[in-house]
């Protein structure tokens, strides 16, 4: 059986909008993060899904109850089985025949949504000031609080650094 810890795909596709360069072409990063079926976005479209991952950065800063489920709230969410692509029977929050932004929208809500509810502290943003990349802590303690080994060194390194000048 696979058990899908901490929100799984959904949360980490969450996080990957997030973090995506904003210069970026969006359905390059949802086929990057192999998303399927990957459809199309006209600009408006685009225009409304940077407007939706704007609020999906604010969950990773503070998630709370009644800001997810406004998000919920937001999502034209119908769930049902489905086989695309050959894919494994999984969980749909939105039709694959559904414009991209409607689903992309309805999964992301609800894998955050889902990891909130298992353990919302592993909803995270990278503790390093000046870092704003965010994650989704799938540790076995859930206790990560950098973006990266990079982030957690450099942070270690200044506050050695600090203490021994004090
Ligand atoms: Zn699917
Ligand atoms: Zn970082």
């Amino acid at each position: 059986m696979h058990f899908n810890p901490y929100g799984g795909t959904a949360a980490e596709l969450a996080a990957r909008l997030v973090n995506a360069d904003p210069e970026m072409d969006l359905l390059e990063v949802l086929d990057a993060a192999g998303y399927k079926p990957l459809g199309s976005l006209d600009a408006r479209q685009t225009a409304e899904l940077r407007r939706w991952i704007a609020r999906l950065a604010e969950v990773f800063d503070a998630p709370s109850v009644p800001q997810l489920n406004a998000l919920l709230a937001e999502t034209t969410s119908r769930p049902y089985i489905s086989t695309h692509d050959g894919r494994p029977p999984h969980l749909h929050y939105a039709h694959e025949d559904a414009p991209t932004d409607e689903r992309v929208k309805a999964y992301t809500a609800a894998g955050l949504a889902a990891l909130f509810c298992e353990d919302p502290d592993r909803i995270g943003r990278c503790a390093r000031p000046g870092c704003a990349v965010v994650f989704v802590d799938t540790s076995r303690n859930g206790r990560r609080r950098f973006c990266s080994t990079r982030c957690s060194n450099r942070v270690h390194v200044a506050d050695h650094r600090m203490r021994r000048s004090a």
